[in-house]
C-alpha cells in the first residue's frame, strides 16, 4: 500500500470521457489498496478562454480578480471528477485550494507556497476516500484566492506530495515521459527511465516543457520522487523518473539534448577595456527587463573589448535600440547581431566525471561542417549557439554521436 498523489493536466480531463477514464485510472490504484489525492488542471482549453474574458472587461486586469476568475477553471474539474469517481464505486470528495489551506504569499498571478495542511486530507485518505483537490490555486493570509502561474497545477501536486510525505508524486500527461530529445526533431529519441531533478530542470529551462520549472525545482529541494507518465489508455507505461542522483547514474553520462529556437545574439565591438564597461553595456539592458542568457567577452590587441550576449529573440529589436544607444555613449566601433540563431545544449550529470565530452561534441559539428558561433558551459550542461538552419541537423547529429537512442547499459 502506498499514498500517491496523481496528477492531471488538463487534456487528460478535457472532456467527459477523459474524466471518466481517470476516474478508472484512480479506482485501479485504489482497488490496489493505495491512497490517492488527485490534483487537476482546468478542462482543456478554460483557462485562455477565462483570460480572454478578463481582457474583454480590463486592459490589464485586475490581479485579484484574475484569480477569483481563474480559480473557477479547477473547481469545476474537481466536482466532476469526483462526480466521476463515486459513479465508478468510489468514495471520493473535492477541496478547493482554500479549502486544504494551501496557504501562499499574496503574489497574484504568481503566488508561493508557504503551508498546506494536510489534516483534513489525511483523515480522508483513512476513511477510505480519494481526495482531489484544485490544482493552481491557494489562499493568502487574508483569504483572498491566489494563483501560482500558469502550469500551476504541477506545482500543486508536488507540493501536496511533499506536505503528505507520498511515497510518490505522479504527473499524467500527454506524453509517456522525457524522451532524450524531441521526438519530432530525431525520430529515434528514446523515453528515459531516469532523469536527475538536475537534468530536468536544465531540460525544462531549455524548452521542454513537460512540467512547470518551479514544480521540479520544489521536488528536488523536497526529496518528492516524481514520475511523468501518459494518462491514455493503450500508453500505459513506467513513464520517466525524476529523483536524485544514484550511484551509476553517471555511467549514463549524457541524458539528452535540449535546444531553443527563440534565441538572438547582439555584438558590441571596440569598446574600451576599462572597468565598469560591462555594467555600461548590459546594465541598461536589464533595466528594461530583458534577459541576458549567454554572455562572452573578448579581449582585442588594442585595449578595446568585444562584447556578445543573447537574448529571447522577442526581446531582439529593443535590446538592439538600447545598444545602438550605449556604443554612442562609449565610443563603440560598431554594434551587430543576429536574430536567426538557435541554441543546443547537452545534458548529463556523467559530465562531472568524465572528460571528452565537449570534443565529442565539438567534433560531431564539425563533421557536418556547423560553425560554432558561441559556447557556454555548466557543470552538467555544454551550450552551443549555431545558425537556425542547422538546429535539426545539429541535433540529430549529437543524438547519434552519444548513441541516445541506444538504452545505457545496465550499472
Ligand atoms: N489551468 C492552469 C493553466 O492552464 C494551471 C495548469 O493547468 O496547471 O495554466
Ligand atoms: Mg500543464
Amino acid at each position: 500500500m502506498a499514498l500517491i498523489v496523481h496528477k492531471y493536466g488538463g487534456t487528460s480531463v478535457g472532456a467527459v470521457d477523459r474524466i471518466q477514464n481517470v476516474a478508472r485510472k484512480v479506482k485501479g490504484f485504489v482497488d490496489n489498496g493505495d491512497q490517492v489525492v488527485v490534483v487537476v488542471s482546468a478542462m482543456s482549453g478554460e483557462t485562455n478562454r477565462l483570460v480572454a474574458l478578463a481582457g474583454a472587461m480590463q486592459e490589464k486586469p485586475d490581479a485579484r480578480e484574475m484569480d477569483v476568475l481563474l480559480s473557477t477553471g479547477e473547481q469545476v474539474t474537481i466536482a466532476l471528477l469526483s462526480m466521476a469517481l463515486k459513479a465508478t464505486g468510489c468514495d471520493a470528495r473535492s477541496y478547493t485550494g482554500t479549502q486544504v489551506h494551501i496557504l501562499t504569499d499574496s503574489a497574484h498571478n504568481k503566488a508561493r507556497i508557504l503551508d498546506i495542511d494536510e489534516k483534513k486530507m489525511r483523515a480522508d485518505l483513512e476513511a477510505g476516500r480519494v481526495v482531489v483537490v484544485a490544482g493552481f490555486q491557494g489562499v493568502d493570509e487574508h483569504g483572498n484566492i491566489t494563483t501560482l502561474g500558469r502550469g500551476g497545477s504541477d506545482t500543486t501536486a508536488v507540493a501536496l506530495a511533499a506536505a503528505l510525505k507520498a511515497d510518490e508524486c505522479q504527473i499524467y500527461t500527454d506524453v509517456d515521459g522525457v524522451y532524450t530529445t524531441d521526438p519530432r526533431v530525431v525520430p529515434e529519441a528514446r523515453r528515459l527511465d531516469r532523469i536527475t531533478f538536475e537534468e530536468m530542470l536544465e531540460m525544462a529551462s531549455l524548452g521542454s516543457k513537460v512540467l512547470q520549472i518551479r514544480s521540479v525545482e520544489f521536488a528536488g529541494k523536497y526529496n518528492v520522487p516524481l514520475r511523468v507518465l501518459s494518462s491514455f489508455e493503450g500508453k500505459e507505461g513506467p513513464g520517466t523518473l525524476i529523483t536524485y542522483e544514484e550511484d551509476g547514474m553517471e555511467d549514463a553520462r549524457i541524458s539528452g539534448i535540449a535546444f531553443n529556437r527563440d534565441e538572438a545574439k547582439l555584438t558590441i565591438q571596440g569598446v574600451p577595456d576599462q572597468p565598469g564597461v560591462a555594467y555600461r553595456i548590459l546594465g541598461p539592458i536589464g533595466e528594461a527587463n530583458i534577459e541576458i542568457d549567454m554572455i562572452v567577452q573578448n579581449v582585442a590587441s588594442d585595449d578595446t573589448t568585444d562584447f556578445t550576449f543573447t537574448v529571447h529573440r522577442n526581446d531582439y529589436d529593443k535590446a538592439l535600440a538600447i545598444l545602438q544607444k550605449t556604443a554612442q555613449e562609449l565610443g563603440a566601433r560598431e554594434v551587430n547581431g543576429d536574430d536567426r540563431i538557435v541554441k543546443i545544449s547537452l545534458v548529463g550529470v556523467g559530465m562531472r566525471s568524465h572528460a571528452g565530452i565537449a570534443s565529442t561534441m565539438f567534433e560531431a559539428l564539425a563533421k557536418e561542417a556547423i560553425n560554432i558561433r558561441m559556447i557556454s558551459t555548466s557543470e552538467i550542461k555544454i551550450s552551443v549557439v549555431v545558425d537556425e538552419k542547422y538546429l535539426e541537423l545539429g541535433v540529430r547529429a549529437l543524438h547519434s554521436a552519444f548513441n541516445l537512442e541506444e538504452a545505457p547499459a545496465a550499472p
